[in-house]
């Protein structure tokens, strides 16, 4: 429900301004020119930190609930190293005592082909990924040192493994994918996980879900919570639970959300806090239930959070919750953005390019709630959703409803650290359009996606008998260009001048620039040479921006070439917004008529294949770029004020805290399982 994003530069595309040489800063105030993103590269990771803005502005009631919801949030970070692979435990240990032991301080040189150098290396990445294998590929990643320098490092430390653990840390063969996926085979004895003991096989574990399957209308989740294992030749259920499997790390989780129900800022989330409690103590999943409809129905508390076996994509099987954890706090002015969209929809509808029948009579606007994110855990840490859709089960999401939100402060993040990194000076035109992405680009691409979101998708009707079933294999993208062209439409429009929400009549052309430069360059980026766009989201943006291309018969936007490097221009901005318009009419009927011919036809024609020559070229300007593709984040530090008397007066958010430094102290702080659970 809640997707992790692969956040390319392509997709922090957004974030394509650059500091240097743009005269016009008024967007970036003087905090944010101190306060610095970026935190650490290696591999294919890059480390960020993000702004908690407006905590300091919190009452002093919401600060206290936040602090401790947090420690709750990393007090169970023990528990998806040991759900992702049942040695990562005792290799974080067995690194993290190498790493601060004595004999390792004397020799660690900063040369990168030494030993200590790598293997410092791979510590770090084993941190990223919560264990030994890659956190979006799934592949186990091998050190780069030798075994013989590591066992003898160990050797020095107070630490030691056995020789079978060592051996899954070197032997490629060993615990090859965390989650295997293929065809044909047993995908549990094929897979790293720790979803399921070692000897269970696929077929008796589907047998056991079949078996203990709750086919009641409010049905539990059998096997969320729970690990299956085979002990004297019969699969049984060992439960996360206090008393149960990771007691340790729930006991301390239960202590932390009873000191957070002291502070709980409605009657609502009193009983989300209390039911999750007992939830942990028990393991019973009709408390589990009844805790998730408590949470849905929590509309008027500013803090909110997420902590416990969630999202179940780790599981081969789908079943299974990863442990994971968020704080959050409603960003009042953000969703107020949205809020105003919303209102104004009917307006949107009346106003659009799109024939009079295909338009809604009563449109009704969503308005999507915009959170700051406080501190991130478990799965959600250091690589992160940007976005929260929840509860999974799908009868209380029909009966009770869900919550979506937006995570500000983290895109925020994603496109400051993005500035500086050389993408925009690579691949933008000029010194203006640069700058002028640098001022208004963020703002653009916030408004842009609360149109698609709160106006775009929710505009326009489907004529008597039609289905968005109609358009077959090619609904989704069809639907995604639809809402993308409603919000590119009126970004260009005087109306969000005058609603406040655009601050000038050019500002606008930022967004434009960007959606067209990464609709026609540079998200083939994320493309492999040769291979078609297949995904919806990528097929709508160049659906969009090939289509207006093909048909700017004025040149209002042109590719030119220079130095041999080609560059987007844009010629007519007016004339762009005409050509969106017109498209949008003809998506809008092709969707309110069904009519699947003119949408394969559309897809087809511009939106999938891609022109080889400039693919290649973009490809070699982009790797010259050396950017890393994965974005994770260090937390900020949150410490209680007290006064001499004890009380406390004020909790403090510190933003300094380094990658390094932050892991130790969590695996001093945080650690509560033993080594084998
Ligand atoms: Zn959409």
């Amino acid at each position: 429900m809640k997707k992790p994003i692969l956040l390319t530069a392509a997709i922090a595309l957004i974030a394509m301004a650059s500091l240097t040489g743009c005269k016009n800063k008024q967007q970036t105030n003087e905090n944010n020119e101190k306060f610095c993103y970026n935190v650490d590269k290696f591999y294919d990771l890059e480390v960020l930190r993000y702004r908690v803005e407006g905590f300091e502005q919190l009452s002093l009631q919401q600060k206290q609930l936040i602090y401790y919801l947090s420690e709750a949030a990393l007090q169970g970070r023990d528990i998806l190293y040991d759900q992702n692979c049942r040695y990562n435990l005792r290799i974080r240990r067995a690194l993290e005592a190498v790493y601060l032991s004595d004999a390792y301080k004397q020799q660690y040189v900063t040369d990168p082909e030494s030993q200590p150098f790598l293997f410092e290396k791979y510590l770090k990445r084993v941190w990223f990924s919560n264990g030994i294998h890659h956190h979006y590929s799934e592949d186990k990643f091998l050190p780069e040192f030798s075994r013989e320098w590591f066992e003898n490092a160990l050797a020095e430390s107070d630490y030691t493994l056995d020789k079978e653990v060592i051996d899954v840390m070197f032997d490629p063969a060993l615990m090859q994918k965390r989650m295997a996926q293929a065809d044909g085979i047993d995908l549990i004895a094929s897979s790293a996980g720790n979803y399921y003991g070692e000897g269970m096989t696929q077929a008796e574990a589907e047998a056991w879900y079949a078996a203990h399957k709750d086919n009641s209308p409010e049905p539990k989740w059998i096997g969320l919570n729970s690990q299956l294992i085979k002990e004297d030749g019969k699969v049984q259920e060992r439960v996360y639970r206090v008393g149960g499997l990771y007691s340790a790390a729930l006991e301390q989780v239960v202590e932390s959300l009873r000191k957070a129900l002291e502070f709980a800022e409605t009657p609502e989330q009193k009983e989300v806090i209390e039911k999750l409690i007992e939830y942990n103590r028990t393991g019973d999943l009709d408390t589990f239930n009844q805790y998730c409809i408590a949470w849905v129905k929590d509309l008027n508390s500013r803090v909110d959070f997420v902590n416990g076996f969630t999202e179940t994509y780790a599981d081969p099987l789908g079943i299974t919750g990863t442990w994971e954890a968020m704080v959050n706090f409603k960003n009042i002015e953000s969703t107020h953005r949205t809020e105003l969209i919303s209102q104004n929809a009917q307006w949107f509808e009346d106003n659009s390019p799109t024939d009079p029948e295909y338009k809604k009579e009563e449109v009704r606007g969503v308005s999507a709630k915009v959170i700051t994110a406080a501190i991130l855990g478990g799965d959600c840490y250091p690589a992160t959703p940007i976005g929260i859709n929840l509860p999974n089960a799908n009868w209380i999401r029909k009966e009770y409803g869900s919550k979506s939100v937006s995570i500000d402060n983290l895109s925020h993040a994603y496109d400051e650290a993005a500035k500086g990194n050389g993408f925009a000076e690579e691949f933008v035109i000029d010194d203006e359009t640069r700058c002028r992405a640098e001022q208004y680009g963020t703002l653009c691409n916030d408004l842009h996606t609360d149109l698609h979101e709160c106006a775009g998708h929710g505009s326009g009707k489907l004529l008597p008998g039609v289905t968005k079933e109609n358009l077959k294999e090619h609904g989704s993208t069809i639907e995604e260009a639809r809402a993308d062209l409603f919000g590119l439409y009126y970004l260009a429009d005087p109306k969000l001048v005058e609603l406040g929400l655009l601050p000038d009549k050019d500002a606008y052309k930022a967004g434009y620039y960007q959606q067209m430069m990464n609709g026609l360059m540079t998200q083939l980026v994320r493309i492999e040479p040769g291979k078609d766009i297949e995904e919806a989201h990528m097929r709508d943006r160049q659906l969009i921006a090939n289509w207006v291309y093909q048909h700017a018969e004025n040149k209002e936007v042109e590719i030119i070439e220079r130095d041999g490097k080609h560059y987007l221009r844009i010629n007519d901005y007016d004339g762009l917004r005409r050509l969106f318009g017109e498209l949008l009419r003809i998506i809008q009927r092709i969707t309110s008529e069904g009519d699947y011919a003119a949408a394969k036809e559309m897809v087809e024609t511009y939106a999938v294949k891609v022109n080889p020559e400039l693919h290649q070229e973009i490809l070699e300007r982009y790797k010259k770029l050396n950017l890393a593709p994965y974005k994770g984040f260090v937390n900020p530090v949150y410490t209680l004020v007290r006064d001499d008397a004890g009380n406390v007066t004020d909790v403090t958010i510190d933003y300094t805290e380094g990658y390094v430094e932050q892991h130790l102290r969590y695996s001093r702080d945080y650690s509560f399982l033993p080594d084998v659970n």
